[in-house]
């Protein structure tokens, strides 16, 4: 009798422990399970740049004059203005290292919308020395459009 107690202890001692094990177990399951729960949905992919926030290409409906003499200016009056069909007074500075400007009249500026051939004459850039105590005079140019 006393070895079947001993026995029936010994087995139960061996199923409370299995049972502990299995009960820790669960529990690491369940918490890597939910500590898994936040990466179970993978993060979405970085977002794709939408077509639509990329520069938009210079607009077709600007119209740019030739400049005689250049020498780095530009003269574009932009479709928006030609649009306004008002008098321009444009700022043909471009790269060049010195301020010209061209200003067009409303019917000018009309006139370059609808095709027809514009020159008009810069204004006279500022005269600079020449280095040697004297003065280099301004120039024009001439802007041609269409
Ligand atoms: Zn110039």
């Amino acid at each position: 009798m006393a070895r079947e107690t001993t026995a029936t202890s010994l087995t139960r001692r061996e199923f409370n422990a299995a049972s502990v094990n299995a009960l820790f177990v669960g529990m690491t399951v369940w918490m890597s399970g939910c500590s898994g729960g936040g990466s179970s949905s993978p993060a979405s992919p970085t977002a794709a740049p939408t077509p639509t926030s990329t520069p938009a290409p210079a607009s077709t409906g600007d119209k740019s004059g030739a400049i005689a003499a250049n020498h780095g200016h530009s003269a574009t009056v932009t479709s928006a203005q030609l649009q306004a069909s008002g008098a321009v007074n444009l700022d043909i500075r471009g790269t060049a290292d010195h301020d010209q400007a061209v200003q067009l009249s409303a019917d000018q500026v009309r006139q370059i919308a609808a095709g027809t051939r514009v020159i008009q004459t810069s204004t006279q850039s500022a005269a600079t020395s020449d280095g040697y105590g004297g003065l280099t005079p301004g120039h024009t140019h001439s802007v041609t459009f269409n």
